[in-house]
């Protein structure tokens, strides 16, 4: 078992974990995605061909026959898979554009978009992770499209995830976008990488919840239950 000492992006050190330890728990390192500075650089068409070929190269060491007719096509149904679908949500310029509307109708009570199913994948194992979000916010004034609830969710899902880290960041961009503090989010997932391998637990879930602003008493988060629940 390696021992190096790992190192968060803000300097805390995770001394004692171990990179089998990380994976095994799903610990995490940062909020943000940790990402590198020129990720960006290399064009889509060139990261698919880049990732094919790669791909290829796995399935080779793992022994598969390559020019078989149905196995001929994945290394380049993965590469694009990979970069125009289940990890789309890395690259920025995916992001969805939200326009904020003035709260015409003076609603100022929680609204809350309850089953938001959203697919991502582990970033320890690769494999998926599947869920339903539950998002709330209370107005400050403005709204947005509920379309773009569940695009944000989208958005931050095609990434390599931790569910922590989903939660969060799907929280700090509705209160970037919405303009306020009071926003929830709860999010309740399998883990493939649980299920169908390591533990081969079939059952559990997993609960992670952000409660920000007003949402974090214990009425807000009840009245939150009881319409996720209805
Ligand atoms: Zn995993």
């Amino acid at each position: 078992m390696k021992t190096e000492t790992l190192k968060t992006k803000n300097g805390h050190a995770l001394n004692g974990f171990s990179i089998e330890d990380i994976g095994d728990d799903h610990l995490f390192t940062s909020l943000d995605t940790p990402m590198k500075a020129n990720a960006f650089d290399m064009p889509d068409s060139e990261k698919k061909e880049r990732i094919s070929i790669l791909f290829s190269e796995i399935m080779d060491v793992l022994g598969l026959d390559l020019t078989d007719d149905s196995l001929k096509g994945t290394p380049d149904r993965v590469a694009k898979m990979y970069v125009e679908e289940i990890f789309s949500g890395l690259d920025p310029k995916n992001k969805p554009k939200v326009a904020l509307f003035d709260n015409k109708y003076q609603y100022n009570q929680m609204l809350v978009e309850k089953d938001i199913t959203f697919y991502s994948n582990c970033e320890h194992h690769f494999v998926p992770i599947i869920g339903k979000a539950h998002v709330a916010y209370i107005s400050s004034g403005k709204v947005i499209g509920l379309s773009k609830l569940n695009r944000i969710v989208q958005y931050y899902a095609k990434r390599p995830q931790v569910q922590e880290r989903l939660t969060q960041q799907i929280a700090n961009e509705l209160k970037t976008v919405l303009e306020t503090e009071d926003v929830a989010v709860i999010i309740d997932a399998k883990h493939l990488c649980v299920s169908s391998r390591g533990v081969k637990d079939d059952t559990s879930a997993t609960v992670t919840t952000y409660y920000g602003g007003v949402f974090n008493t214990p009425e807000k988060i009840n009245e939150l239950q009881n319409y996720i629940n209805s």
